[in-house]
């Protein structure tokens, strides 16, 4: 299995800093096994972009299966708020990625960022967001539409960095050729009706398509830090 990426990252137009993080940080094409990993740091001054950025680099740096990435990144950031106590509080979502050479996706993910997969030209999610209003979702209380507007729909009920004993959702997907996968930070969900997101992932390669996609999120108001990795299966 091949796999073409892009990664596309703004602060948006309201935001002052980008507290996102992404990998791989350039586009690339390779065979698996390919790491793809999203976090959505928050925390107040420069918190949440170190606790995005620790969590990025700790997970690929670890080994292991996803959820052990995961686990790894949430130590470390507890393990820097106890040398640094003016980081407390910080936290991050995290969605990873692991893309095997066998064309398996292993996926792992805590908080609210996204995994979607663009299949036959119908767009699903493969993760659910660890959010009061994601749990009234589920739960069929409201829908995803009205979720997004939701004045709860920030409200994070997981995150890295805030408790050693951390529940990490996994998923599993067979891949064929074809298949684009889309990883990505609330910044554009928030943004962006879900039908909108498919429209603009079919077609084109994953480059065009991740920068298309923070556009258009910044044209629809731009509230948040918007990131985007976008895969390619052939
Ligand atoms: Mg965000």
């Amino acid at each position: 299995m091949t796999y073409q990426w892009a990664t596309a990252t703004h602060q948006g137009r309201v935001r002052r800093n980008n507290q996102d993080a992404a990998h791989p940080a350039a586009s690339g094409r390779a065979d698996g096994p390919v790491l793809v990993a999203v976090a959505d740091g928050m925390g107040g001054h420069v918190a949440g972009e170190v606790a995005s950025r620790i969590a990025v680099d700790e997970a690929v740096a670890a080994s292991g299966s996803p959820a052990e990435r995961v686990l790894a990144a949430n130590a470390a950031i507890i393990e820097e708020v106890r040398r640094r106590p003016d980081l407390a509080g910080m936290g991050t979502t995290m969605t990873l990625i692991d893309l095997g050479s066998d064309g398996v996706a292993r996926g792992a993910h805590v908080g609210d960022s996204r995994a979607y997969l663009l299949r036959d030209g119908a767009l699903r999610q493969l993760t659910t967001d660890h959010t009061v209003v994601g749990e009234y979702v589920a739960a069929g209380r409201i829908t995803a539409d009205e979720a997004r507007t939701h004045p709860q729909r920030n409200m994070l009920t997981r995150a890295l960095g805030l408790v050693p004993e951390l529940d990490v959702d996994t998923f599993e997907e067979r891949l064929v050729p074809g298949d684009r996968l889309l990883l990505c930070s609330d910044g554009l969900t928030s943004m962006l009706p879900e039908e909108t997101v498919a429209e603009l992932l079919r077609g084109g390669d994953p480059e065009p398509a991740a920068w298309t996609l923070v556009e258009k999120a910044n044209e629809a108001g731009g509230q948040d830090n918007i990131t985007v990795v976008v895969v390619d299966v052939s």
